[in-house]
């Protein structure tokens, strides 16, 4: 073992590289609070149950994917590889149906033992929303828009197209999988390992292989939206109804399905060309079955999850982060009043760097690395003055200013 590489598929991200994290959550957290969605943090483990019960055993995410291990009591606890069970979880062990309808945001690291490539990654991050308590279709055109500003206040929407599908209600569903089974089956020979497996306990996910040879048997399959019911018709219609009236673009894709188990109806994501294969940034759709599922009042429910790095690698960059004020004392004496002037401007709220040793010069240099706006320049005169010098680090202009009224003087450099 070599303890000081990371774990395969994790990743630091330096103070340097932050601000682009912290600017998709900071955008998504302001979207949320303008659609009324609260903030939730649910504990990053769980029972395994709570995901083995809910994204379906069939699934790539619980086949594959899990970082399941038992605890020193011999609880089976799996690390979340998404947000929406816990968020479910949460919902039930808090009783929290009296408050319905529910509009929850969330934002924290996930956990997926697959194959690290560019924008695939074991720990990674999302930001995501559910919506629940709704079975309107204007639920899911909510979440959808929702989605849609995120992108859209990220500078994304150019590079993003909206895909659309419906999976119908339960009816549809087994309907249209008898169709799918009858013509997979006449494919047998020719579908790959994965994809027999998948033919014999959930036939859906076929359509989601990217095996080549899969996508071209699947290419010429039948379509879900042949087999939709009225029911699930209507839904669909009033879904897009919904995002024409916001006008939000999208592209019908009949062969999206999402890879878990518990939706129904609505699925979408948005998907760009500028990340090779691993393309989908924001995706989700309707899950009505799910809360049911695990155990609770039958509760409709809809949300979507975004990749934090997969919208960083996208985005443009953040905003600059605002430069600092450096403090530098001119020689030994003068230190201490350097720190105690440091400590007061701190509390005052303004980003102090100060350095403790080195000479004027490289103290100097060091304000420049930092990327000062201004430097205060404490000397023993001007201290016997009770003041400092002030440099504006732009302009180069130096004025002494008393030390009483230096934080009135440096808040045109916040
Ligand atoms: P993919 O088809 O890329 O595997 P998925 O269907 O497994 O995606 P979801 O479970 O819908 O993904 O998660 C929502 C979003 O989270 C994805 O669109 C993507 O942006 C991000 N995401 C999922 N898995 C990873 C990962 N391993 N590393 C980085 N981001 C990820
Ligand atoms: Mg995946």
């Amino acid at each position: 073992m070599a303890p000081v590489k990371p774990v395969r598929g994790t990743h630091d991200i330096l103070p340097k590289d932050i601000g682009r994290f912290r600017h998709v959550e900071e955008t998504a957290r302001e979207i949320a609070r303008r659609y009324g969605y609260g903030e939730i943090a649910t504990p990053i483990f769980e029972f395994t149950e709570v995901f083995a019960r809910t994204l379906g055993d069939t699934s790539d995410v619980v086949t594959k994917e899990m970082y399941s291990f038992d605890d020193r009591g011999g609880e089976s606890l799996t690390l979340r590889p998404e947000g929406t069970a816990g968020v479910a979880r949460a919902f039930i062990s808090n009783g929290l149906i009296q408050n319905l309808p529910l509009r929850f945001f969330y934002r924290g690291p996930m956990f997926r033992y697959e194959r690290p490539q560019k924008g695939r990654q074991r720990q990674f991050h999302q930001v995501g929303v559910e919506l629940l308590g709704i079975a309107d279709p204007l639920g899911d055109a909510e979440i959808i828009c929702q989605g849609a500003d995120l992108l859209d206040a990220l500078g994304l929407s150019d590079k993003v197209t909206l895909h659309l599908n419906s999976l119908g209600d339960t009816e549809s569903r087994a309907t249209y999988r008898q169709r799918l089974i009858a013509y997979l089956d006449g494919h047998r020979d020719r579908l790959s390992e994965d994809s027999l497996q998948r033919l014999d306990h959930n036939p859906l996910r076929v359509l989601d292989s990217k095996d080549e040879r899969d996508r071209a048997i699947v290419a010429a399959a039948p379509i879900l939206t042949d087999s939709l019911n009225d029911e699930s018709r209507r839904f669909f219609d009033a879904v897009r109804r919904g995002l024409d009236t916001a006008g939000i673009p999208y592209v019908i894709d009949p062969r999206l399905v999402r890879g878990l188990d518990y939706y129904c109806h609505t699925a979408f994501e948005f998907v760009t060309d500028a990340l090779g294969a691993q393309g989908t940034v924001l995706a989700g759709g309707r899950y009505d079955g799910l809360i049911k599922q695990m155990g609770g009042q039958p509760t409709p429910g809809t949300g979507w999850a975004a990749g934090i790095e997969r919208l960083a690698m996208l985005s443009e960059g953040a905003p600059p982060e605002p430069r600092p004020i450096a403090i530098v004392a001119a020689g030994e004496a003068p230190q201490s009043a350097a720190f105690a002037l440091t400590h007061r401007l701190r509390r005052a709220g303004f980003a102090i760097d100060i350095a403790y040793t080195g000479n004027m010069g490289r103290r100097m240099s060091r304000a420049n690395k930092v990327g000062a706006r201004a430097t205060v320049i404490i000397g023993e005169d001007e201290l016997a003055r009770g003041a400092a010098g002030v440099r504006d680090m732009e302009s180069g202009v130096q004025e002494e200013v008393s030390l009483t009224s230096l934080e009135t003087f440096l808040s045109r450099f916040r």
